[in-house]
């Protein structure tokens, strides 16, 4: 027990959070911590860490006891995300991207289509990947191009996606396409989409600044068949799916980098206390302390922002108010993360630029959480029309 886990404890997490976050941190500790270097290092997916967390029960975070899940709530699997994410931000990104690819199915799949996919992804026999982003269509996803046409009794996608994640190593791919060129928005349409379906194949796969054991690849749709039932929704219903996938998701990365955020000031609040120059440790210097300070403060805020919006999916509170809090939560923490790893590596001095310490991996892998999901620029998007359109609908205070 630390100072930390009795603040959070304070905060009321449950009995059962609780244990999760202990069974987490210990398989983040006993599994992950010792490979998180050579991960990176190797830069190749790790399926060691895969077979851990699917052996480990962790895959299962996402889902509801009836699809094989442990039913436990989106604060849990946030915990779960963050604990993994302060020793690893490549193998956190296993469990958030199983929820980010998931999540169309469970919001809006059909009993058939939730029983074929979810037991599997619970248990991790199956990966999930989320195909919306495209070469032309970026923060602009509206943008895309890739289409769907149904013939008789099967859908015909043709298109790419880029930029996906677990491409290659997913079973499984929730992809986006228009099935109406001339409708905009309402002409977008989900489709679950098997890797062995015919006429789809993983492109070049790209080399990254951080995560790099996270495989990031291109999506080739070339007449690519499969069953008219693999419509997720209505066709047209795909822009606003997507939307309230992210509201859902962007907790995910947002606990990703308050976990790095986590893990970088452990670790330079440990080496201060160690570390000697000018006759006394490091950490008795008031300057490194007000860092240090300023680094806690940062973590400490943003995480009350990610549970209260992780709380607020669990509770179903109604949408715009999740749709800012969850853009407020991946904005503030994983701008946190920046900014507390970058300082991370200051308070290493020269040691925090080298390989052999883990800031300098850790600040590589936060620069991502501040781009995918959507920008922080689109965050800030997100939150300014929704507080306007909140401040539309407030009685003005009678100055
Ligand atoms: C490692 C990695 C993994 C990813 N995983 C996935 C995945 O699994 N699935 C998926 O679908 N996508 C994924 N993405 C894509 C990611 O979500 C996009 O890269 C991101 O949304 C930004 O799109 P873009 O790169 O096209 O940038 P652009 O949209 O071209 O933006 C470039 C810059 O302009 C800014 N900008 C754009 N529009 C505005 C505006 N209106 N106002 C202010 N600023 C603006 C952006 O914030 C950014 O700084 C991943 C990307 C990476 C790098």
């Amino acid at each position: 027990m630390t100072a930390t886990d009795s603040v959070e404890q304070a905060w009321g997490l449950t009995e059962s959070q609780l244990e999760i976050r202990e069974h987490a941190r210990g398989v983040a500790r006993r599994f992950v911590a010792p490979r998180a270097h050579d991960i990176d290092a190797a830069g190749e997916f790790p399926q060691d860490i895969r077979e851990i967390f699917a052996e480990q029960g962790l895959f299962a975070l996402p889902f509801e006891e009836e699809h094989g899940g442990t039913g436990t709530g989106t604060l849990a699997l946030i915990i779960a995300i963050e604990e993994i994410a302060k020793v690893c931000g490549t193998s956190s990104l296993l469990l958030a991207v199983q929820e980010l690819g998931s999540l169309p199915i469970k919001l809006a799949g059909t009993e058939a289509q939730k029983s074929q996919w979810l037991p599997q992804l619970a248990t991790g026999e199956v990966l999930a990947a989320y195909g919306l982003t495209e070469p032309e269509s970026g923060s602009d996803s509206a943008g895309m191009r890739t289409t769907a046409v149904l013939e008789s009794d099967e859908w015909v996608l043709n298109g790419g996606k880029r930029f996906i994640t677990n491409a290659g190593v997913a079973g499984v791919y929730t992809v986006f396409a228009k099935t109406d060129l001339a409708a905009g928005h309402s002409g977008i349409s989900a489709f679950i989409v098997p890797a062995d379906a015919p006429g789809f194949t993983v492109g070049k796969f790209e080399k990254k600044m951080g995560i790099k054991g996270s495989t990031t690849g291109e999506l080739f749709f070339d007449g690519c068949r499969i069953p008219a039932a693999n419509i997720l929704g209505e066709p047209g219903t795909g822009f606003t799916l997507a939307m309230q996938v992210l509201d859902r998701s962007r907790p995910g990365v947002a606990a990703q980098g308050l976990g790095l955020a986590g893990g970088a000031l452990e670790y330079a609040g440990k080496y201060l206390l160690d570390r000697e120059q000018f006759g006394k440790p490091l950490a008795h210097q008031q300057g490194l302390q007000w860092m240090l300070a300023d680094m806690e403060s940062k973590t400490c805020a943003a995480r009350e922002l990610l549970y209260r919006a992780g709380w607020m999916i669990d509770a179903g509170v109604p949408r715009a108010t999740l749709t800012k809090y969850s853009a407020m939560a991946k904005l503030m923490c994983t701008d946190a993360a920046m900014s507390v790893t970058t300082d991370a590596v200051q308070l290493l001095g020269g040691y925090g630029y080298v390989q052999e310490y883990p800031v300098e991996r850790m600040m590589r892998d936060a620069k991502i959480t501040q781009i995918y999901e959507g920008t922080n620029q689109i965050q800030r998007l997100v939150i300014g029309r929704a507080l306007l359109e909140e401040l539309r609908h407030t009685e003005p205070i009678p100055f």
